[in-house]
């Protein structure tokens, strides 16, 4: 039995363009042989962002297992057309020893290199870069600097007296998968960010009864007497005039952005004021947690089935073929605002998702459930997107062990 996980740098981008065709071959190539070559332990698959330029971004995709791994001569040769480990290999493992040679020429197709590092007895790591186009942005974002402007989702507050201003930066928010509290004065933000922890706090400078940079003093003595977690603050102003910098660095923020804003100078803020930031220091758990690397990890699953593998195979085939339906009927229940049956779909949900032990999904339903509870759908569709992703990557998980399975 081995544990499969992955995790994804929060700095790539959500859209890429580039060759999924062969990205997905070479993927099942090097995840198909770390699974060929490990008895027990885990599969890892690593994604970081190695370089990011305006019009590209260069992957490091890292594929570890702790498997028999390979010798060091063997190393050298491995990616040459026909090479097996050894000839026991061909006979105990079956396969033709030419997975690596058309890994290593797609990599090449790709602008990028392969490569492996390996410890006899302790697994392997198989590593690999590819080049991926930056779409197209509007002309506003190309105005803007260069940046990875993604982030995970995130729980932010959002100070902002003007209704307008509000519908817009809410907007951009959501529109990234964010989750945003709304209040319309200095003193809203002080009150609601004591008694939530935000990953980010987004404050307008001029507001009536207390500014922004007023409730920033206020909040950051605060969490100086209190000892509580440290929120970073992003200040909003409306004309970019000289020294509103130093005023909002002064009075305790960490960014600032100038209204109108520029999606892509916005996210960028949010990116840097939220990538120290240790995930899980938000009240939003679900969010930190679906922020934090997915893994898939049976272990317990097949415990719950009684090291069952069979019955295990049995469940996750079924659920793979109805989780679809559940989420198809809870966007119907949340498009007719019903929260008696909504409440009754995510219930339902929740029982696979803690059978299967996949945490983050399950933390996500049970959110959902709570909103119902409450009578409070306001995001409830966004919580559905992220539920639905989530699945989505951990379906693709679920068939590659189905189909490495016995
Ligand atoms: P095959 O189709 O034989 O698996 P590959 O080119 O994919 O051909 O792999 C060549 C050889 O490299 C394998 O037969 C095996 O000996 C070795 N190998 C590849 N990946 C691993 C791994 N993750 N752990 C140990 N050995 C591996």
């Amino acid at each position: 039995m081995i544990a499969l996980k992955y995790s994804v740098d929060g700095a790539i981008a959500d859209e890429l363009q580039g060759d999924a065709l062969r990205l997905r071959q070479i993927l099942i190539n090097l995840l198909g042989n770390a699974i060929k070559f490990t008895e027990t332990g885990t599969v890892d698959l690593r994604v970081a962002l190695e370089e990011n330029g305006g019009d590209g971004a260069l992957l490091r995709f890292a594929i570890s297992d702790t498997g028999i791994g390979i010798t060091k001569d063997k190393q050298a040769q491995i990616f040459d057309a026909f090479t097996q480990a050894d000839a026991s290999t061909t006979r105990r493992y079956g396969g033709t020893g030419l997975g690596l040679a058309i890994c290593s020429r797609l990599v090449q197709l790709m602008g990028g290199r392969i490569w492996v590092e390996s410890e006899m007895g302790r697994g392997s790591t198989f590593s690999f870069t590819a080049r991926f186009a930056v779409p197209v942005q509007s002309s506003v974002a190309d105005a803007a600097p260069a940046a990875p402007i993604n982030t995970a989702p995130l729980y932010l507050l959002l100070a902002e007296d003007n209704a307008f201003n509000q519908r817009v930066a809410v907007g951009l928010l959501e529109k990234k998968g964010h989750r945003v509290e709304v209040v319309g004065d200095g003193l809203g933000a002080v009150d609601l960010s004591a008694r939530h922890s935000f990953d980010a706090i987004l404050m307008d400078v001029q507001m009536p009864e207390m500014d922004g940079l007023q409730a920033t003093r206020m909040i950051r003595q605060r969490e100086g007497e209190s000892g509580s977690a440290r929120q970073p603050i992003i200040g909003l102003t409306a004309h970019a005039m000289q020294g509103d910098r130093e005023r909002c660095i002064e009075a305790g923020m960490d960014g600032y952005v100038a209204k109108p804003i520029q999606p892509a100078v916005l996210y960028a803020a949010l990116v840097e004021c939220t990538a120290n930031v240790a995930s899980g220091s938000s009240d939003a758990p679900e969010v930190a947690e679906a922020a934090a690397a997915s893994s898939l990890d049976l272990s317990a699953a097949l415990e719950r089935c009684d090291g069952d593998e069979e019955l295990l195979a049995g469940l996750i085939a079924i659920f793979r073929e109805d989780w679809p339906g559940y989420l198809q009927r809870m966007a119907a229940d949340i498009e007719s605002a019903d929260s008696g049956a909504l409440s009754r779909s995510a219930h339902a949900i929740k029982s696979p998702l803690a059978s299967l032990g996949l945490e983050v999904a399950l933390a996500v339903a049970v959110e959902l459930e709570q909103m119902c509870i409450d009578e409070q759908l306001t995001g409830a569709g966004q919580r559905l997107a992220v539920l639905r992703r989530e699945l989505e990557r951990v379906d693709t998980l679920l068939a590659l062990w189905q189909g490495e399975g016995q």
